[in-house]
């Protein structure tokens, strides 16, 4: 009947890694409100009130039945009095505010390579738009993004991220046949639209990943598509204990890049605004080249989503004193690192039931 609740509550785990999430949000009226809020208290640094939003939209995500009333939330986890206050919409004006500022927010680290803090500082500056931005003097740093910010604001279509594949397989083929090349990001999750396209590429014999990136990088320039590209060179250290932090980047070799991609190599047509009439868009794409050892780990580490590896983190920590990160598990009770080789050993290690990527839409 309408308004109950089909699934027992009590089996719902406050860790996303213990729950099923496909990209079917059943509470999408909510999970949307809670973002809008968790975006909000994240931009004014007020972190726990982030998190705590962010979780209970991630629980509510995983729900495969839409919340009717605030009684059948009572024994889910990680909600709690705001976010049950919010739910119960005894917050209206509030989100209105948070809602104003954050179409600014989102407008400005829309642009790819601005970030929380520098959305912020232009915010408090008085600055409302991009000409806001472009006409003020104080504004000396333009990121990338706003070359092709038309383009890379728009949402990526399944199709154009096939059509990319094929662009990156090929090249990366043409350089070492026998390399390793997976999909990760929110389309490995199943995801119909995504902000950029993310790949992991590596090669069988170790050490030669970071020489096969840059004769990739290299070919798509000979081919005139490569519009714009950010490569970081491996920083990776395994004196080092995995980082506690999850935020923090990982030391594989990488780069951001912005593809030129063509009408005629997507099946369909490109993601256009209307009286858009050109033959091809730019888009971003993500290249990761772990070494083959860390192949598993920064798999599981890039596929996502970004709830879902944050509570895979604070679940081996918490729960059973091992640190994650996208390079390595590490045992802090018995001292060691712990070998993986697909991601299916990481859950094993963890002693979690296996999550496919599909699963992880926390
Ligand atoms: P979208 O469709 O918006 O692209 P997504 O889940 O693919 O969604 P991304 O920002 O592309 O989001 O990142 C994919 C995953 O890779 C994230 O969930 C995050 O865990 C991981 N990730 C992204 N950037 C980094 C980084 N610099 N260092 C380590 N991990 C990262
Ligand atoms: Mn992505
Ligand atoms: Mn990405």
């Amino acid at each position: 009947p309408e308004g109950s609740t089909p699934t027992p509550v009590a089996t719902v785990s406050q860790y996303a890694c213990k729950r099923r999430t496909t990209t079917q949000n059943n509470n999408k009226i909510f999970t949307d409100a809670f973002e809008v809020l968790a975006e909000s208290y994240e931009f004014n640094e007020i972190e726990g009130r982030c998190l705590a939003f962010r979780r209970a939209a991630s629980v509510l995500k995983s729900l495969p039945w839409a919340v009717q009333r605030l009684e059948a939330t009572q024994d889910l986890p990680c909600l709690g009095g705001h976010t049950k206050a919010v739910i119960q919409d005894t917050e209206p004006s509030k989100l209105c505010s948070f809602r104003r500022q954050r179409s600014c927010h989102s407008l400005f680290t829309s642009v790819f390579g601005v970030g929380v803090k520098t959305a912020e500082k232009w915010y408090r500056r008085g600055l409302r738009s991009f000409r806001d931005i472009l006409t003020n003097s104080h504004v000396v740093f333009f990121p990338a993004g706003f070359l092709h910010y038309g383009d890379i604001s728009r949402a990526v279509s399944e199709a154009e991220a096939r059509a990319l594949g094929n662009i990156i397989d090929e090249a990366v083929r043409a350089i070492t046949p026998d390399a390793v090349l997976a999909l990760t990001g929110g389309f490995r999750r199943g995801k119909e639209f995504g902000h950029d396209v993310d790949y992991l590429l590596t090669t069988p014999e170790l050490g030669k990943e970071e020489a096969l990136l840059l004769s990739v990088i290299d070919r798509l320039k000979h081919q005139s598509i490569l519009l714009y590209c950010d490569y970081q060179a491996s920083t990776l250290d395994m004196d080092q204990l995995p980082c506690r932090r999850f935020e923090a980047m990982d030391h594989f070799a990488k780069c951001f890049l912005i593809l030129r991609l063509e009408a005629g190599q997507v099946e369909g047509d490109l993601q256009r605004v209307e009286g858009d009439s050109r033959s091809w868009r730019a888009v971003r794409v993500d290249l990761v080249s772990p070494p083959i050892d860390h192949y598993a780990f920064a798999l599981l580490g890039w596929s996502g989503s970004r709830q879902f590896e944050r509570d895979l983190r604070r679940f081996a920590r918490l729960e059973r004193k091992m640190l994650l990160d996208n390079h390595a598990l590490y045992d802090l009770t018995k001292k060691e690192f712990l070998e993986a080789k697909t991601e299916k050993d990481i859950f094993a290690h963890l002693g979690l039931e296996y999550i496919e990527p599909w699963q992880r839409n926390a």
